[in-house]
């Protein structure tokens, strides 16, 4: 069997899921896992919100009935008689969305999101397996929720990979076609919902893959497959038609935002190869990542990230940047759940590039200033240049305010103040 994984791109309209079914049928197979995104951007909109709920704000209303007419004006193109059974099942969801709002007491912020994120999931599956089924592709729905364990770390919920690997063995045939949820989790202890983490679907492809022994995983983009660059920031970008695993971890790990980090680590151990294809050509070949293969074509790679920030420290009491420091600076850095993107440290001095991924830097900084003295430059640019000529170096940095340059191997990274 073989696992396909569709994200919200690629579902953002009625014509996507029409085209998601032509993929489907294109491939030929017939055994299959189908992980499917909230459609379009549903996911910023639920995390909106979910701020306005919190926030008591009263657009609440309002953005739930877009929510709400998002999907219908979807639904009218799929399915044009209104007493189809799919109406029915996805205001079942709308309900449930709302009497969470209502009855919930709770105003932590990480636990009410995953509450309420997880509909966009929930509702792109129940719409995509109701049009294969009238379409006459026999599917299950399949609720994720009962198969993928975690922590209770909302919002980047830690997968438990032995119960995940108990439940899918129990609950997930490897015959037929099944439409299931991505991102979406359940905590061991309460089963409430949780989620793995922004753009997590890809990894619930690859957690499916493993735990079943995939023959493959396919990831269906808007781009051709893995480029040397992001093509919204750079022109002539390249195809990758090969890559290894360690160079796609490795691209992934430093932001290429084509492939979720966590996917390639479970599919690597198990040599399961992951394709890379574009769902606008789905006949391409796209890019396939496997064991050892070479990176092919032989090319440099260029990897950007905005909005990063680059906090530098140095003692207020003499002492070194060492251990002791070093250790308090990172228990820090976990706490307040920065994710540390580069780190450079002298005797007296400690710089760190990080995302400010859940908006606690301010929390940080006063912690750190305690401690030591603290600048702080937000807004920076951060490039990872991997496989690069000194002269593709030169030509990034022309012009522009290098904060902070570092080469590690076959890795150059620099931060910039645009
Ligand atoms: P999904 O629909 O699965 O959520 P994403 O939008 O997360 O897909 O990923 C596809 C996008 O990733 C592309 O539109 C592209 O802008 C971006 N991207 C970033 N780095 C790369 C890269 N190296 N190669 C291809 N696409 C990239
Ligand atoms: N819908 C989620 C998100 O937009 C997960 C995903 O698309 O991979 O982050
Ligand atoms: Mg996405």
């Amino acid at each position: 069997m073989k696992v396909f994984k569709f994200g919200g791109a690629s579902v953002k309209d009625a014509e996507g899921v029409r085209n998601l079914k032509k993929i489907i049928d294109i491939s030929g197979e017939t055994n299959l896992i189908v992980v499917v995104s909230a459609m379009g951007k549903m996911t910023n909109h639920l995390e909106g919100i979910v701020s306005s709920y919190l926030g008591k704000n009263d657009d609440l209303g309002s953005q739930i009935m877009e929510f709400r007419e998002y999907h219908h004006n979807i639904m009218l193109k799929l399915f044009s008689n209104q007493s189809h059974p799919v109406y029915n099942e996805v205001r079942k969801f709308y309900a449930k969305l709302e009497n969470f709002l209502e009855t919930n007491r709770s105003q932590k912020h990480a636990y009410v999101y995953d509450q309420v994120v997880c509909y966009g999931e929930l509702i792109s599956t129940t719409i995509v397996s109701a049009f294969l089924q009238d379409e006459g592709l026999n599917n299950s729905w399949l609720d994720v929720r009962s198969c993928i364990v975690t922590d209770a770390n909302f919002r980047d919920a830690k997968v438990d990979w032995e119960k995940t690997q108990q439940r899918i063995t129990e609950n997930v045939s490897v015959k037929g076609i099944t439409i299931t949820q991505g991102f979406l989790g359940s905590d061991l202890e309460n089963n409430f919902s949780t989620t793995l983490g922004r753009e997590g679907s890809d990894y619930t492809a690859a957690i499916f893959a493993y735990c079943l022994n995939a023959d493959s995983v396919t990831i269906w983009k808007d781009v051709p497959g893995v480029l040397n660059a992001d093509p919204r920031y750079f022109g002539n970008t390249r195809l990758l038609h090969n890559i290894s695993y360690t160079e796609a971890i490795e691209l992934a790990f430093y932001g290429a935002s084509v492939i979720h980090p966590k996917t390639l680590q479970p599919l690597q151990r198990k040599e399961i190869p992951l394709f890379v294809k574009s769902f606008l050509n789905p006949e391409n070949a796209g890019t396939c990542v496997g064991k050892g293969v070479a990176l092919n074509p032989d090319t440099s790679c260029f990897i950007l990230k905005r909005d990063q920030v680059l906090i530098s420290l140095s003692s207020l009491d003499f002492s070194f940047m060492m251990e002791d420091n070093i250790s308090d600076i990172f228990r820090w850095l976990h706490e307040f759940k920065m994710k540390v993107e580069l780190i450079q440290n002298s005797a007296i001095s400690f710089s760190v590039c990080v995302d400010n991924k859940f908006n606690r830097l301010d929390d940080l900084l006063a912690r750190l200033k305690e401690r030591f003295k603290v600048s702080c430059n937000d807004g920076v640019t951060l490039y990872t240049v991997r496989h690069a000529k000194p002269s593709e170096i030169d030509a990034l940095m022309e012009n522009k305010t290098v904060l902070l340059k570092q080469e590690i191997h076959d890795t150059v990274q620099i931060v910039i103040k645009e």
